[in-house]
């Protein structure tokens, strides 16, 4: 079962248009992965975590 996402609306739907608007419905975008913010949370903790030895 693959949901699509209606660019326009913003709704999902099983077909390729979107219902509501008529219009192509995509593929939704995977969640972006930003390592970058990771592990500056990573090291964040870290801190804190040193912070309290
Ligand atoms: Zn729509």
């Amino acid at each position: 079962m693959k949901m699509k996402k209606c660019p326009d609306c913003g709704g999902y739907t099983m077909k390729e248009k979107c219902p509501k608007c008529g219009i192509k419905a995509v593929n939704p975008a995977p969640p972006r992965f930003s390592p970058a913010d990771h592990y500056g949370k990573y090291r964040r903790i870290m801190k804190k975590e040193a912070g309290l030895i």
